[in-house]
């Protein structure tokens, strides 16, 4: 059977039938119908905890783009959890997930004037500026609502992930932050702004990065950057080294821990009095989650066999955007033999499918599968395509559930009313 621990310890089989903490999984299917996003509040917990174990006395702010339902958000906030945004309508599920504003970071390229009032209004902790253009707009937009804008720039390290070209964003010719020397000029510039504080430096330099090498390349980078900025006088607080932590998608992907991430960067941080802020967002919701889908049709062709199963690239994209590899279980493990197929969804692409060539164990028409990892960029890359209604959302600990998105109608997508 099936080795689930080392993707979340939360999952499991008990006679044949797979539960995440104390509830069966095929129960929460048939209560509240497929497809299925469940999560491990427990698993989240842990995560965060981690974090705080590998590095005391740092920040860790969530990555609410990973997943930005408010009570996941929730649930790593009351582990003391701060929150990454990436937009005002992430500060919004932020703040309604009880994460209180002085631990809120907002990085992103293309913040509007509207988003930037938002997070000076609310107080957040500090922007992160990706640009010199929007240096002198935030320093305009407190001027105006006559506060100070904490910030620290985003720099561009120029280390390579070594993941996803897609999800690679500490490169040069990535649209991301600010070459080092950019950021010199830039502190120097901000100096003489008068609603602007500076406090920090920022990097973030991909996703699902599996070797912690390129966080030490980045944050020696960084502490040496920091350490001329002291020279020049500036008196700087947070350091921010991003997320990125990868996850097992794979059974045979080891994952880094937060503690092998901390062995990485914290020989270079010696000497420095500084506060780190750490931005998780896969590694803490990734491996909490699950997608429960259940079998439409098993259909023949010549040469290959397709398991149609009711979740598609509108549920969960990354497959299909990332050619990203989702490991897929059965909810009843009846110990039949193994069949090899491609698991499609019902979506008009041909780039809808959640597996290619898989060896499974063999299923028929109704039968539920659930597809792992996907806690993090699951429902919160998912759309309408196709007119499909988005999945419900389910959070778990211990022996209860409860629903924390409700499945969407037609009515909703069509927003019949007031328009
Ligand atoms: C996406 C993002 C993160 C989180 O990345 P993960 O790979 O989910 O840990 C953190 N910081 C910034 C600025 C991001 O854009």
């Amino acid at each position: 059977m099936e080795n689930l621990k080392e993707f979340n310890p939360y999952l499991s089989y008990k006679g044949g039938t797979l539960y995440i903490e104390g509830v069966s999984v095929g129960e929460l299917a048939e209560r509240f119908g497929t497809p299925l996003y469940v999560y491990s509040a427990s698993y989240i917990r842990d995560r965060v905890r981690a974090y705080y174990e590998a590095f005391p006395g740092s920040l860790v702010c969530y990555a609410v783009k990973a997943n930005f339902n408010p009570e996941i958000i929730r649930v790593a906030g009351e582990e003391g959890a701060g929150a990454d945004i990436v937009s005002g309508g992430e500060l919004l599920f932020a703040l309604k997930g009880g994460i209180p504003p002085e631990k809120v970071v907002y990085a992103g390229v293309g913040k509007t004037e509207k988003e930037i009032e938002l997070a000076l209004e609310r107080g957040i902790l500090m922007f992160n500026v990706e640009s010199e253009e929007e240096l002198y707009i935030l320093d305009t937009v407190a001027s105006k609502l006559k506060k100070k804008a904490r910030i620290s720039i985003r720099v561009n390290p120029d280390v390579d992930p070594k993941t996803h070209p897609y999800i690679a964003t500490g490169l040069k010719k990535s649209k991301f932050g600010v070459d080092i020397e950019k950021a010199r000029e830039l502190f120097r510039r901000a100096k003489d702004l008068k609603n602007i504080e500076l406090v920090g430096l920022h990097c973030h330099i991909g996703s699902q990065i599996l070797e912690v090498s390129p966080y030490s390349e980045a944050v020696k980078k960084l502490a040496e950057l920091w350490r001329d900025l002291l020279r020049e006088g500036f008196e700087l607080r947070y350091m921010d080294v991003g997320g990125g932590l990868g996850i097992k998608y794979r059974p045979e992907d080891k994952e880094p821990t937060p503690k092998d991430l901390a062995k990485a960067v914290k020989p270079h941080l010696e000497g420095l009095e500084l506060t780190l802020i750490l931005e998780p967002g896969r590694s803490v919701v990734g491996n909490a989650g699950i997608l429960v889908t259940r079998v439409l049709f098993v259909k023949e062709k010549e040469r290959k066999r397709f398991i149609i199963v009711d979740a598609g690239m509108n549920d969960l994209i990354r497959p299909s955007i990332y050619d990203a590899y989702h490991h897929i279980v059965p909810v009843e493990d009846k110990g039949e033999g193994y069949t090899i197929a491609d698991v499609v969804g019902p979506i008009c692409e041909t780039g809808d499918f959640l597996a290619k060539d898989r060896r499974l164990k063999e299923v028929r028409r109704g039968d539920l599968l659930a597809v792992l990892s996907a806690g993090a960029y699951g429902f919160s890359m998912s759309s309408h395509y196709n007119g499909r209604p988005r999945p419900a959302e389910v959070l778990v600990e211990g022996d209860s559930y409860r629903v924390i998105r409700r499945r969407e109608t037609y009515e909703y997508i069509l927003y019949e009313k007031d328009y």
